[in-house]
């Protein structure tokens, strides 16, 4: 489980200031909670904000059989001053990654639990105007392509990226700040890969 961006360097910053590291650190602590409570093991990276170097994160979770990589979204620059449009979880997996068929089929279980749970994929990031645009890999669920993905790529396990939600949009950050909202993210976050591990083990 690692918790995306550092001290130095902690991410978006979201509509009221706060730095999305904090965002990070806080679902990351209760997803790992969660995941115990159902019996997986979990090995926390980037808690302490000191992990600088993206590619030293996969290195220390080797041995794992799944890498999660949780952080909060923004929009492109120019979007902005439209941020209170966009909102929702997105996921997003790398074709580069050797386990590419395992971090799709964990991504879309991570989706499924999510939206069951009532969020919705942001569906943005596919778009050409709006996104970069990374494309569908499972566009009911909210999992997009994004190659490049450093912690994609450099994993030597499945790797899924999840963007819990959009925390330059005013209304989503108070949702994301909620400790209720969060509890529910994190409990979907889980389920969702304990069913893919038990899968994989299958
Ligand atoms: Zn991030």
């Amino acid at each position: 489980m690692d918790v995306g961006h550092y001290a130095a360097e902690p991410g978006v910053i979201s509509a009221t200031g706060r730095a999305e590291f904090e965002y990070n650190l806080d679902l990351a602590l209760e997803v790992k909670e969660a995941l115990e409570r159902l019996g997986v093991r979990v090995r926390l990276i980037g808690e302490k904000g000191d992990y600088a170097v993206l590619h030293h994160r996969t290195r220390d979770a080797g041995g794992a059989d799944l890498f999660v990589s949780i952080h909060h979204d923004s929009v492109k620059e120019r979007l902005l001053p439209r941020a209170d449009d966009f909102a929702g979880f997105s996921l997003f997996i790398s074709r580069f990654n050797p386990f590419r068929g395992q971090s799709l089929a964990c991504a879309s279980r991570l989706g499924k639990r999510l939206r069951e749970n009532g969020f919705q994929p942001s569906r943005y990031h596919a778009d050409p105007v709006f996104g970069a645009p990374r494309p569908f890999a499972d566009e009911p669920n909210g999992v997009h392509y994004y190659d490049n993905l450093a912690v994609g790529r450099s994993a030597t396990m499945p790797s899924v990226l999840v963007e819990a939600g959009v925390i330059v949009n005013r209304e989503e950050e108070g949702r994301m700040r909620d400790p209720a909202v969060r509890r529910r993210i994190a409990a979907a976050v889980a389920q969702g890969a304990s069913e893919c591990l038990r899968e994989k083990s299958r």
